[in-house]
């Protein structure tokens, strides 16, 4: 190689482990440094939540490539008009890993247009992914819409090409600085500071995220398949956010679930979830007109219900609904919010609200710690019927009988809506059948301290049917 240097653009790769382009660079350069770009542009109006957690990211990150003598540089504004600063000159070869998203696509191909036009030398790696879209075909190489006989093939695709081992990245023997100056990391930071509960909840690191994995394997995927579902249990991994800033890569996942020896149902379930997010993301390569309206066209002309007041209830969760509202609360207090409860709130949104799914889709983006547009858009569309391989429309789920469900003790909603922990739990997915005396007896008046409920459950019901009708006809 005969350039000495190296740049690595860090985008959602927050790892020394298993990065390709850090590993690919230290390889075969004397001196690397790495380059974080903040694009306000990427955060008009979305991805709050994300803003602190790339922070810390950028923070804890800075110190773990110290260690290699490599230093991390934060710049603000357009990536391809801060990458054309690498002066040819200088000598300094550029590397990526990609981020499989179609707009992240359209972003590295008009920077390897400037890159080319200014002469510097450069190496992209696939992102944070097992298998390229292209790669997961049926047989006559037209995409799959749905899941199961995707993630067969996904799976086999991949299994035939696992990378036999994995090199690392190596210590450097001094720290080099590519640009003249590096803005300050708070530059990050979101406006508001909503975020700053943040903290009690999430370390944004490698070795945090190192835990979560660790702690999925050893203590909770035996029983994923049965504790799942259930919000008031930590039965999922949680490594989300993690994995999409690239604190782990999914290869890691995938490799360290292997290992278990006892392949049970638990095991077989989350690596399903895994597929989804495989799934999800072919989706929205292949398709990417879901990116800005229905897969299924047929949804087009649904009629869908603006309103406002509703809109915000929901956001607020005071909706009078216990299983929503804590979902909800749960989600703005803490960046994240358990999947059973994501449908749930979804479900409530687009049919017994009748409010257009790309406002959750756009409420979620800039609250979830761990949103990416394939799981977020193919997740929404799924919960509303319009998506592939969805949960049909006229499938209502009754918030009711989802909470008395999966939260039967009320534990959860107690934990999320406090006015109502002393309410019996026969009454806690329904406090408004509560009658004044019991009322009185825990100290609680539905329709002041607690809402009631602001839609009629059968009523939605039937008025979202009758919706669905419409567009069937
Ligand atoms: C309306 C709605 C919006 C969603 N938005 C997002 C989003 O923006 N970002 C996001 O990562 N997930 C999203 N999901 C999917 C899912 O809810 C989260 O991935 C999951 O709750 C994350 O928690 P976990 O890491 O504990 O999951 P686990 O159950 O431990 O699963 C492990 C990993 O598998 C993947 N996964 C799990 N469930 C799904 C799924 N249904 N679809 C695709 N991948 C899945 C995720 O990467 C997850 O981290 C959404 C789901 C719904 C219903």
């Amino acid at each position: 190689m005969e350039n000495k240097k190296a740049l690595v653009w860090l985008r959602d790769d927050f790892r020394i482990n298993h990065n390709s382009a850090l590993v690919y660079a230290t390889e075969n350069h004397e001196q690397v440094s790495t380059v974080y770009i903040f694009n306000p542009e990427d955060y008009e109006d979305k991805r709050e939540a994300q803003r602190w957690w790339i922070y810390h990211s950028l923070i804890n990150f800075k110190q773990e490539l110290s260690k290699f003598n490599i230093s991390l540089e934060l710049l603000v504004g357009d990536e391809a008009h801060i990458l054309k600063k690498i002066k040819t000159a200088d000598k300094v070869s550029l590397y990526w890993n990609k981020i499989p998203e179609p707009e992240e696509e359209k972003k590295e191909k008009k920077i390897i247009k400037t890159l080319e036009e200014n002469n510097i030398n450069f190496k992209f790696f696939k992102g944070n992914i097992l298998s390229e879209y292209k790669e997961v075909t049926k047989n006559d190489g037209t995409p799959f819409k749905v899941f199961t006989p995707f993630w067969r093939v996904a799976e086999q695709v991949y299994l035939n090409k696992v990378p036999s081992k994995k090199s690392k990245t190596k210590k450097k023997n001094k720290k080099i600085f590519i640009f003249k100056e590096s803005s300050d990391l708070s530059k990050v930071l979101p406006n508001k500071n909503w975020f700053k509960k943040f903290e009690k909840y999430w370390t944004p690191s490698e070795i945090k995220s190192d835990k979560v994995l660790n702690d999925l394997i050893e203590k909770k995927i035996g029983n994923y398949h049965k504790t799942r579902d259930y919000p008031s249990i930590e039965g999922t991994s949680k490594i989300s956010p993690y994995l999409k800033h690239g604190q782990v890569h999914v290869e890691k996942i995938w490799e360290t679930c292997q290992n278990i020896k006892n392949k049970n149902t638990g095991f077989r379930k989350f690596v399903n979830e895994i597929g989804w997010r495989e799934f999800s993301h072919s989706l929205i390569n292949y398709f990417p007109q879901m990116l800005k309206g229905n897969l299924r066209k047929e949804f087009d002309t649904f009629p869908w219900v603006e309103n406002k007041k509703y809109l915000e209830a929901w956001k607020r969760g005071i909706t009078g609904y216990s299983i929503v509202d804590a979902g909800m609360r749960e989600l703005y207090e803490t960046g994240w919010i358990h999947n059973r409860v994501r449908m749930i709130v979804g479900s409530f949104l687009v049919k017994h609200l009748r409010i257009h799914w790309k406002e959750g889709e756009k409420y979620f983006r800039n609250t979830l710690l761990d949103f990416n547009v394939a799981n977020n858009v193919a997740s929404w569309q799924w919960v509303a019927g319009c998506g592939a391989d969805a949960a049909p429309y006229f499938r209502i789920f009754n918030p009711i009988l989802q909470g008395e469900k999966f939260d039967k003790d009320g534990k959860y909603v107690k934990h999320w809506v406090p006015e109502l922990k002393n309410v019996p739990t026969k009454f806690i997915h329904r406090p408004w059948e509560m009658d004044d005396e019991t009322q009185k007896s825990v100290n609680i008046k539905i329709g002041k301290d607690y809402p009631l409920p602001i839609v009629d459950h059968a009523k939605a019901r039937e008025q979202a049917l009758k919706a669905f009708d419409k567009i069937t006809k």
